[in-house]
Order: structure tokens, then C-alpha cells, then sequence
């Protein structure tokens, strides 16, 4: 991917552990590179198909004297944040504080912090039945695409199918969601467990009757082992009232383990269940 850069861009502010620092103030130098593809405005010449590295040097100066922090760490992810979501076109960005004039009475050229973060992809399965299973849709999808620090959010329709693993319950609405953020995969589950909380859900019998089940099926391509989040979810090529929402979105798609396609996995289980 293309990058636009910004180095060493001057920011008098004041944050620091000390109070003098937070008195005195001093001089910050931050470097910038996001992760553009610039291609179409190096073919027309046109700004607007890029992003402006004058709006970026003017976002970070606001964003670093709008309050004072301790830390370095906690200035560069405000930055980062600040910068994936006011430009839409940039997916990565990489920054770095540096503090040149850090209390530390011995010479040195700076001491800095330097991070890295990006909008994560993600698919969701959704399933509810139990209680009024409309309303619990409804509030998963208000609540889903209403999540600060996401974008892009997409639903594939809603398709009712019968119960899996414990089948003395009623029918389910199953479907699947799109979104992008910035949360890491732990903070984004528990986001959804907030969702199914307020849909509330109890946890009584295993794949029993819920109100509300917000499943992350995928996280990037990422590939995790642990009980509390497993990635890819474990039990999605099995199951047809997962990857027939899923398919409706992302068809094409390639399951990071089975290296298959998600409609031929869809395909081959509809053939084994008939
Ligand atoms: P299944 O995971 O087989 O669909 P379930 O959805 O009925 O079953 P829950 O009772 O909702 O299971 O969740 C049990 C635990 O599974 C959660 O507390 C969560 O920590 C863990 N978990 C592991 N991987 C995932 C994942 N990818 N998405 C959601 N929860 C997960
Ligand atoms: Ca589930
Ligand atoms: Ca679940």
C-alpha cells in the first residue's frame, strides 16, 4: 500500500508524568504515515481522491493540546484514532511521539513511543429465538451499527431456521453483519456481550433458547486457539444457518484454515444435509 508521510512535525504541548511538564510545556516532534492508495490521484491530479497531509499536521496539533496526558502511549493512540477516523481513505497509520527534551537529565536525541493500528474487518452471526425475536433483530442491528469507533456496517437478510445441538426449542432468526473497527477482537466481544445483556440474555442450557447470540465468526484473517475467543469461530463451516447469511455478504471469502471458499464450504454442507 501507498503511503503518505509526515516527519518530525513540531507540537508544543504539555504532557508528562511531572507537573512542571504539565506547567511548562515543551516541544513534541510526531511522525505520521498512513496507508493511502494514492494511485487515483497520482492519475488525475485531483486532492480530493487523496488525503490532505496540511488537514493531518492540522488534526494531530488539535488533538495534542486538547488535554494533557501522562503518557506518550496514551497520546499516540489518541492520535491514531483520531487520524482512522476522520479519514475515511486512510486504513493504517503509523505513529510515532517523540519526546526530545524528556526530563531524564542525561543527553539523548528523544525518547519516543511508536504504534500501529488499523480498521479491522469483521463478521458477525446474529441469532435469536426466543421471547420476541423481531425486536431482539431489530436491537442487535441498532445497537451493532450504532458501536463508536466502527464503519461500514452491512446486514445480510434474515432467514428463520430450525434450532441446532438442542432441538426441543422453537425456530431461530439467524443473520450475519459486516463491520469495520478499531476495537481489538477481546473489546469487541465484549461489546456484543453488552448487546445480548441488555437483550437480556441468560446462559442456562448449552446452544439452548436465547433471546440474543452475537457470535464474532471472523476477526481479519486472524486464527486464535482461546476458549474466551476462538477465531475463526469454530463451529461456522457446520453450521448452514451461519454460512448462508455469511455467503449473502461474503461469498467469495476464503475460510483462514480450510483455505476454502465460503459458498463451496455452503455447497458441500447443503449436499451432506440432504
Ligand atoms: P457456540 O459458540 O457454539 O455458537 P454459544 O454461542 O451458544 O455456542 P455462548 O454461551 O454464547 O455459546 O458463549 C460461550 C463463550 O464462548 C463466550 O463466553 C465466549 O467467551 C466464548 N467464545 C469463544 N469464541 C467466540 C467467538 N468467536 N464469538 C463469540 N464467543 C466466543
Ligand atoms: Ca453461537
Ligand atoms: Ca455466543
Amino acid at each position: 500500500m501507498d503511503e503518505i508521510s509526515v516527519k518530525n512535525l513540531e507540537v508544543f504541548c504539555h504532557h508528562g508524568v511531572y507537573k512542571e511538564e504539565n506547567v511548562l510545556g515543551q516541544k513534541f516532534l510526531v511522525d505520521i504515515i498512513s496507508k493511502v492508495d494514492t494511485r487515483e490521484a497520482g492519475k488525475t491530479d485531483e486532492l480530493a481522491l487523496s488525503v490532505s497531509y496540511g488537514d493531518i499536521c492540522r488534526c494531530v496539533k488539535k488533538e495534542m493540546t486538547k488535554q494533557n496526558d501522562k503518557l506518550l502511549e496514551r497520546v499516540a493512540e489518541r492520535l491514531a484514532e483520531c487520524i482512522l477516523l476522520q479519514f475515511p481513505q486512510i486504513n493504517e497509520v503509523e505513529i510515532e511521539v517523540k519526546k526530545p527534551w524528556a526530563p531524564v537529565l542525561m543527553h539523548m536525541d528523544y525518547a519516543s513511543v511508536k504504534i500501529k493500528r488499523s480498521w479491522h474487518k469483521v463478521y458477525i452471526g446474529v441469532g435469536s429465538n426466543l421471547g420476541e425475536r423481531e425486536e431482539y433483530m431489530k436491537l442487535a442491528k441498532e445497537r451493532v451499527s450504532g458501536l463508536p469507533k466502527t464503519r461500514n456496517f452491512k446486514s445480510a437478510a434474515i432467514i428463520e431456521t430450525e434450532p441446532y445441538g438442542y432441538t426441543k426449542q422453537g425456530k431461530f432468526l439467524n443473520t450475519a453483519y459486516y463491520i469495520e473497527t478499531l476495537y481489538t477482537p477481546e473489546e469487541f466481544l465484549d461489546k456484543l456481550h453488552q448487546i445480548e445483556n441488555e437483550a437480556n440474555r441468560k446462559r442456562e442450557i448449552h446452544w439452548g433458547p436465547r433471546t440474543l447470540d452475537l457470535d464474532i465468526l471472523l476477526y481479519d484473517n486472524l486464527i486464535t486457539e482461546d476458549e474466551e475467543l476462538t477465531l475463526p469461530h469454530p463451529e461456522m463451516t457446520k453450521r448452514l444457518f451461519v454460512l448462508e447469511p455469511l455467503c449473502m455478504l461474503y461469498p467469495r471469502g476464503i475460510h483462514p484454515l480450510e483455505r476454502r471458499r465460503y459458498a463451496d464450504i455452503l455447497e458441500d454442507l447443503k449436499g451432506k444435509e440432504q
